[in-house]
């Protein structure tokens, strides 16, 4: 193993041991919480290291830059892709025929076109329902920080549920950015709390995911439910911006 995958080795490992001392803590079983760990703006060779590494599950956040990565590992990726970031409707296709989950549905437009792009090509793409529960203008997701208007959301979450191409598998959220973990803990609950408002509105529905938790407050995220914590810099590094030319 080359050295770059050993070290990425060796922090995703810790990770895995905290997340199961945080469930642990909680009565939760360690196996309930999935690792994704967040590649964007690494370079392929990063990402290479990663799966040599044994990292099963990463975490892309921008279409094309995603599917280049695919594409230059097609040779060894037995890894799931999972898109995490904003996607634009004219992205659908790229994320439709390349991504294996998606965290970050956020509008019923999306979806129509991701289901009709996996309709095409008979597949089906399972997804997370994404909330914005800061209320912050500049976030994306379905705007469910007041309680009191989380009934208005619903006609369009069903809408989503009964798109045949698309299955639906929980929620996700992006808290605003805190100094802690203890900052993000009650965007947590919140997210929780609506999991089963909504699981009361849709029996039918398989709701059962939540995604939640960074490098900074992943453990608090398990407390409160995670089953996915997607988690960049703290086991890949800091992210490789390029400058502009
Ligand atoms: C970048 C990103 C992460 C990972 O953040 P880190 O601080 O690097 O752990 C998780 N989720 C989303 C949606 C992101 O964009």
């Amino acid at each position: 193993m080359s050295e770059l995958a050993q070290s990425i080795r060796e922090k995703y490992l810790q990770a895995l041991e905290n997340i199961a001392i945080a469930a642990r803590s909680v009565g939760r079983n360690p196996s309930e919480v999935r690792l994704v760990v967040v590649t964007k703006t690494q370079s392929v060779e990063v990402v290479r290291a990663a799966i040599e590494a044994g990292v099963p599950i990463l975490g892309e956040n921008y279409p094309e830059e995603g599917v280049m990565k695919i594409q230059s590992l097609s040779d060894i990726s037995a890894v799931e892709w999972h898109m995490i970031g904003h996607v634009q409707s004219r992205k659908a296709q790229l994320v439709a025929l390349n991504f294996n989950f998606l965290h970050s549905l956020d509008n019923l437009k999306l979806a129509r076109k991701l289901d009709r792009f996996c309709a095409e090509t008979q597949r089906v793409l399972p997804v997370l329902l994404e909330f914005n529960l800061g209320g912050e203008e500049s976030k994306s997701g379905w705007d469910a920080s007041d309680e009191a208007h989380w009934a208005g959301l619903l006609d369009e979450i069903r809408n989503v549920t009964a798109l045949p191409n698309l299955q639906v598998r929980g929620l996700m959220t992006m808290p605003p950015l805190g100094a802690t973990a203890e900052f993000s803990r009650p965007f947590f609950r919140k997210l929780k709390h609506l999991q089963e408002y909504l699981r009361v509105q849709f029996p039918q529905a398989d709701l059962s995911e939540i995604s939640m938790g960074t490098s900074a407050d992943y453990e608090a995220a398990v407390q409160e439910g995670a089953t996915f914590v997607r988690i960049g810099t703290s086991i890949v590094g800091a992210r490789q911006y390029k400058t502009e030319a």
